[in-house]
């Protein structure tokens, strides 16, 4: 059989052999807690202060900006809520409509409590458009939360033109860039949204850790409640390892970031045109050319993508449904119905993404297997042949 083929970076990332050299000695003789008052945790708080330079230099932050947390799902509950809480009661928060449910969530319990929470509709590519932010921002709001980039379709939102929108009207502005840090800069330094959320599994870090940089002035309430860790905000004991390669996956990035974005681009538009050539009921999904690099989302008309993801599988290739985070929860993505897709053509959602590791020969191989399973699912299928 051959070699697994991964095209799922938009769900997670390898993690770098150079990051996993940095995290192995936080896994091995560097134990212990960077809170301690003896010289292994002075030492360990010196590794910490400078995970956080290298995590800021990365976002064009100040070090003293960025609060590390256990997840981006964490940053952005702790972005949201900890800033509403701060806030007095009914006030009003603007997202778009496309957020990532990490951040929907947490808004729609803030509006359960009183917040008066209004979702902005995007266009078909899934753009918002920033004259729609500045007319809706005539009125005040608490907060406004439009993610860089979406994992499940790829677009890249204007974020400079709605950073500045925001900062002219005085309202702070949260930039869910989980999906895009890793190739895309959310952001020059100055000019940053307030509030922004990174992980770094998704640029060849590991797992469990993240950061929310949190600009200097802003008022922010903690979630989790416990000792001293990160000024109060985001208490509890952090992975040394995960800091430690976090830290790595932040200076890589920085320094690599500009030569992942074109071999990456350039291998999926060889998948790009093989599919959308030949196999018929093919339908992109999010913008032609602000996307994420490396990125392809598409609806296969009259396919179930949990079947597709199984015969994709079966042939050695690794990829995901338009929105891998609610795999199992049976209702049509929020973010298809969003740019306008039919439910059923969102039935088969699929999101392919490259990175490290991907290479010539991966496009036609995607490209083939996913002709075959169209082709025999749609001759198995009650949904039939592409409408
Ligand atoms: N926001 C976006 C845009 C994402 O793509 C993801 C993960 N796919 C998350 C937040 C949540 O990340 P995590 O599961 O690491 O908390």
């Amino acid at each position: 059989m051959s070699a697994r083929l991964y095209a799922d970076h938009a769900t997670t990332t390898p993690l770098d052999a150079r990051v996993r050299a940095a995290m192995l000695p936080f896994l091995g003789e560097e134990y212990g807690s960077p809170l301690a008052l003896h010289a292994r945790g002075r030492r360990l708080q010196e590794v910490v202060d400078a995970a956080r330079s290298d995590v800021a230099a990365l976002l064009g932050a100040d070090p003293d900006e960025i609060l590390f947390a256990g997840s981006a799902t964490e940053a952005n509950n702790l972005a949201l809520k900890g800033t509403l809480l701060a806030e007095p009661p009914g006030a009003l928060v603007l997202a778009a409509a496309t957020e990532h449910i990490s951040v929907l969530h947490p808004l729609r319990t803030m509006a359960r409590a009183g917040m008066e929470l209004r979702l902005l509709p995007v266009d078909s590519r899934g753009l918002l458009d920033p004259d729609l932010l500045r007319r809706e921002l005539r009125r005040g709001a608490a907060l406004v939360s439009v993610a860089h980039a979406s994992a499940e379709i790829g677009t890249l939102q204007p974020i400079a033109d709605l950073a500045g929108i925001a900062r002219a009207a005085g309202v702070p502005l949260h930039c869910d860039a989980t999906a895009s840090a890793g190739l895309v800069a959310p952001g020059e330094a100055g000019h940053l949204p307030d509030l922004v959320t990174i992980s770094p599994h998704l640029f060849g870090g590991p797992q469990g850790i993240a950061a929310l940089r949190v600009a200097r002035g802003h008022r922010l309430r903690p979630l989790v409640e416990g000792g001293t860790q990160e000024g109060g905000l985001s208490a509890g004991t952090r992975s040394m390892a995960g800091i430690a390669g976090f830290a790595a996956a932040a200076a890589l990035t920085l320094s690599e970031r500009a030569g992942r974005a074109a071999p990456a681009a350039a291998l999926v538009a060889v998948l790009r045109r093989l599919v959308l050539d030949g196999i018929a009921g093919a339908v992109p999904t999010g913008h032609d050319a602000r996307r994420l690099p490396g990125h392809l989302s598409l609806c296969l008309d009259g396919v179930e993508a949990e079947a597709a993801l199984r015969e994709l599988d079966d042939a050695g290739i690794e990829a995901s449904s338009g929105s891998p985070c609610t795999t199992g929860a049976g209702k049509p993505s929020h973010v298809l119905e969003a740019i306008g897709i039919p439910p059923r053509l969102a039935r088969g959602a699929l999101t392919f993404m490259f990175g490290a590791g991907n290479g010539p020969g991966d496009p036609e191989r995607i490209a083939a297997a996913l002709a075959a399973a169209a082709m025999r699912l749609r001759a198995l299928s009650p949904l039939g042949r592409p409408g």
